[in-house]
């Protein structure tokens, strides 16, 4: 996803038509409270329910969903199942899927036979009248149906027409979650094999899901029948429903087919902006390896709102401009070369579709390094010197008030520091690291070891302390355990004695920086204690290279 317009909305409300204005009402303020106290409120009964990996989701291993489907416009409803298949992993006799309680569950089915369930908030505890035993594979038919209720940033599920007055109804739904609009286990944790998708819409109009296109059957009353197959793990936020009267075109790299969806008015625009995916994806193959989604595509379709990482369906609504929204997000004279929505949303189906956060506290994981990865893309078309540049921009909208990992099991979303410090954060870890080999390997490595699992911090910190046969785990403290930033505080004292030490809270802080003389910098090695060495320059012309480190540099008396 992409948060960071909460910050810039406000700044390019004026400019935007009234669609977009309406489409964003929501979010267009910056948040309300310091980001501090909203990751810090106490649990809610429905955090708990929605964030804890409790015994009723732990006791099975999802296998399997085919969500199968139907979709009113004009009554703007949706009805079907989703039939579930699932492994034991220990004797039960309940587990706990998940639906709004906006929409009704009409019956749960197993072997045709009808199970009992209790729902609480969204949870749905289905109860099996013998105990299903470990190792053992189940399937249930979970029947639902209702009106899904509009809600959050993206609309969640959103009934909208396009401008010729025909229905054009899409999903986005992470931060409100899946069961929004379909019944699933909804957390982060455990994810299908893969999933089969189907989805009938009235005649004329067509949806576009995950995974690859398998064929449409018209059902002969005024309805066809869109079915598409997911062959990987997906993530229950990552897949969408977009209806609409699109227009299609595609295109391939090697054997990848690329295809393209956009409202028939927009395509003579789409086509050459759409031209852009092609050798960003070149980009990203180059430094972590193969498209994660390659028996399923890549695709890009067009939706009212502004952009969301579906697997191998990105949701692109950037009005086909360069930059965000048009606008120039960083500051820094680069971010109009090129689309940010294709960049950034493309980039999380390396970082959020394939490796993926176990849980909503280790998003950073998508964000932070999908928005080091369009640091990773400006380095490529325009070189190192523009990717810092492009980095540093980032630097006025972090905020360093909360860590920026949460409190688990209580699916508490980070504050938006996720994106720009984990970005800062990674480029950071690249000077320390002081080998751009050594550095595109580890990442490679990194994408290779955990792609299609679900990870934590502790994960990325063992994986990388190992690589590297360094312990780096202070510093990954500091950066996403700490709101502040590390101080590299400077003394100089007579006779050219200088003396330097971290300011951190981590006590066992340290990190090599380079500074000293301007076009001579050597690292130094500071740690939370004082050091003192002869000064590489005299106080007046020492500098830091405080544009390849995320520091504060601060000079005492
Ligand atoms: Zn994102």
């Amino acid at each position: 996803m992409w948060q960071g317009c909460r910050l810039v909305l406000a700044l390019v409300l004026a400019g935007l038509p009234s669609a977009a204005i309406a489409q964003t009402t929501a979010i267009s303020a910056p948040p309300a409270a310091p980001a501090a106290q909203s990751t810090e409120l106490p649990p809610t009964r429905a955090d708990i329910l929605r964030g804890e990996y409790g015994r009723y989701r732990a006791n099975n291993d999802l296998l399997f969903y085919h969500l199968d489907v139907r979709v009113d416009p004009a009554r703007k409803s949706i009805s079907g199942s989703n039939e579930v298949r699932f492994r034991m992993l220990s004797d039960d006799t309940r587990i706990q899927l998940d639906l709004h309680p906006s929409l009704n569950v009409d019956r749960i089915l197993s072997e045709g036979a009808p199970l009992k369930y209790a729902r609480e908030l969204s949870a749905v505890y289905i109860d099996f009248p013998a105990r299903l035993r470990a190792g053992e594979t189940y399937t249930i038919d979970v029947h639902y149906s209702g009106m899904p209720l509009e809600q959050g940033r993206f609309g969640s599920m959103a009934f909208r027409t396009d401008s010729a007055g025909r229905p054009w109804i899409t999903t986005a739904c992470e931060e409100e979650g899946a069961s929004t609009w379909w019944p699933n286990k909804d957390q982060w944790r455990d994810e299908p094999d893969g999933m089969q998708i189907s989805v009938a819409v009235p005649d004329g109009l067509m949806d576009v899901s995950n995974g690859k296109f398998v064929g449409s059957t018209k059902l002969g009353d005024g309805y066809t029948r869109w079915d598409w197959l997911v062959q990987y793990p997906i993530n229950s936020y990552g897949v969408a429903l977009n209806i609409g009267a699109y227009a299609h075109f595609s295109d391939r790299l090697g054997d990848l087919p690329l295809d393209f969806y956009v409202l028939p008015e927009n395509l003579a625009r789409a086509k050459p902006q759409f031209a852009q995916a092609k050798p960003m994806l070149e980009i990203f193959e180059r430094y972590f390896g193969e498209y994660p989604f390659a028996k399923d595509g890549y695709k890009l379709i067009e939706v009212p709102y502004l952009g969301m990482e579906h697997q191998s369906a990105v949701a692109y609504g950037n009005k086909f401009a360069n930059g965000y929204l048009g606008r120039d997000f960083t500051g820094v004279g680069i971010s109009l070369q090129f689309d940010f929505i294709i960049i950034h949303e493309s980039a999380h189906e390396w970082f959020g579709n394939a490796v993926s956060a176990a849980d909503a506290s280790d998003m950073w994981i998508h964000e932070g390094f999908a928005t080091y990865l369009e640091g990773l893309y400006v380095e490529q078309r325009f070189g190192r010197e523009a990717s810092i540049n492009y980095i540093n921009g980032e630097k006025p909208r972090v905020r360093n008030q909360a860590p920026v990992v949460t409190q688990r099991g209580i699916h508490r979303e980070p504050t938006q520091d996720q994106y720009f410090k984990g970005a800062l954060f990674l480029h950071t870890l690249r000077s320390v690291v002081n080998d751009d080999a050594k550095w595109e390997k580890l990442l490679r490595d990194f994408y290779q070891r955990f792609k299609y699992r679900s990870i934590l911090t502790e994960d990325v910190v063992q994986f990388f302390n190992a690589q590297l046969g360094q312990d780096l785990t202070p510093i990954f403290n500091q950066y996403l355990r700490r709101p502040a930033i590390p101080v590299l505080e400077l003394k100089f004292q007579d006779e050219g004695t200088l003396a330097y030490r971290w300011k951190a809270d981590e006590r066992d802080f340290a990190m090599p920086v380079r500074a000293g003389a301007p076009g001579a910098l050597q690292i130094l090695e500071p740690t939370t204690d004082w050091k003192t060495m002869r000064s590489p320059a005299a106080k007046d012309v020492f500098v830091v290279a405080t544009d390849l480190y995320y520091i504060d540099v601060r000079r005492l008396e």
